[in-house]
């Protein structure tokens, strides 16, 4: 079975994922993703040149840590915002799910996936260009209409863990559905200033 590497900048949190060409690819312009990048203190290694950040959206039992699990923090923009989670050691992102375990969509962040080796041809070229309006420029549209529908699509198959329970095998939620580092909401003028950069 295929697998794909992924691991902070510092190599101390490591992990891989499972069925790389079953995962899905978009670039995401929106302010908070580019906030977010600014709040690591890492935009460099996070935005393309126009503010877009490469995601790779799969079922979180596809994702698996293998070293260093203890690095793995999680923060929030807001109380009810998606988690974010990145390894506290060298602030790189990892990935992002909603809060609810039970939609175990992850979107795994470029950055750690591209430390061992390239994205391609493990997985797809980029599909999807969303939230293009706050993009810091004049943004590609890859994807359209057929690429939402299959985006969504796999959105439902996702829901369907609901029935089956394989939301339950994942590395970011333990057993009983709480995440398994405890959710940082900064200060709001901490996010604020963050938003400001990312402009
Ligand atoms: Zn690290
Ligand atoms: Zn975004």
């Amino acid at each position: 079975m295929a697998v794909h590497p992924f691991q902070c900048r510092c190599g101390t949190l490591r992990g891989e994922v499972d069925e790389p060409r079953r995962a899905m690819r978009a670039v995401c312009y929106c302010r908070d993703c580019r906030a977010y990048a600014h709040w690591l203190g890492q935009p460099d290694y996070v935005l393309d040149p126009l503010g877009g950040t490469d995601i790779v959206a799969t079922h979180a039992r596809h994702v698996r840590l293998t070293a260093g699990a203890s690095s793995l923090a999680c923060m929030s923009l807001s109380p009810r915002g998606l988690l974010r989670w990145y390894a506290s050691c060298c602030r790189t992102p990892i990935a992002n799910t909603p809060r609810q375990w039970k939609l175990p969509y992850v979107g795994l962040v470029h950055t750690c996936l591209a430390q061992s080796r390239p994205l391609e041809p493990d997985f797809v070229p980029v599909q999807m260009d969303i939230n293009t309006k706050s993009a810091l420029g004049s943004a590609p549209h890859r994807g359209g209409p057929g690429m939402m529908a299959r985006f969504g699509a796999m959105v439902l198959r996702l829901s369907a863990a609901r029935l089956t329970g394989s939301y339950r095998k994942t590395p970011f939620f333990v057993a009983d559905g709480e995440p398994v580092a405890a959710v940082h909401v900064p200060p709001k003028a901490e996010v604020d200033a963050a938003r400001q950069v990312a402009q």
